[in-house]
């Protein structure tokens, strides 16, 4: 008998690439300082499509709140855009977290949808949902 090593078939050889470069993103991910703001609601990398919408501009709207790059005013003050970056209302940092759950401008769109039901309520605590309400708000005010 002949012990011949023959090493990875070719499907084996991409799996293992694969498993390899993710393991190398999360390190990265997991170490780098940027993008800290997604990193705290998806921690985890993956090549999974993260949302997917029929309606091309809820699905731009809901992306560029994800990774914080919209139209709010803390982020247009990074790119020299807005000369403060605080919220003209509450006169903090207008960033997506303050917009959508601290916001006295969007107070009332938070308080329909969470009166709607405790569906709606526990639903928020999911990530999906949270960014598709969030893109509601976002549509309503037209950003
Ligand atoms: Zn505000």
């Amino acid at each position: 008998m002949i012990d011949l090593d023959i090493g990875f078939e070719l499907s084996e050889a991409y799996q293992a690439v694969t498993v390899y470069s993710i393991q190398q993103w999360q390190v990265q991910w997991d170490t780098d300082i940027t993008g800290r703001h997604y990193n705290q609601t998806e921690s985890t990398v993956s090549t999974r499509v993260k949302y997917s919408n029929k309606c091309r501009h809820t699905e731009v709207t809901i992306t560029r709140l994800r990774l914080s790059k919209c139209k709010l005013n803390y982020y247009m003050h990074k790119i020299h855009k807005h000369p403060t970056g605080l919220c003209s209302i509450c006169n903090k940092d207008e960033t997506v977290t303050h917009f959508l759950l601290e916001c006295a401008a969007s107070s009332t769109y938070r308080a329909v949808l969470l009166a709607c039901s405790r569906l709606v309520l526990e639903l928020l605590l999911f990530y999906a949902m949270y960014l598709r309400i969030a893109g509601y708000i976002l549509l309503l005010y037209h950003l």
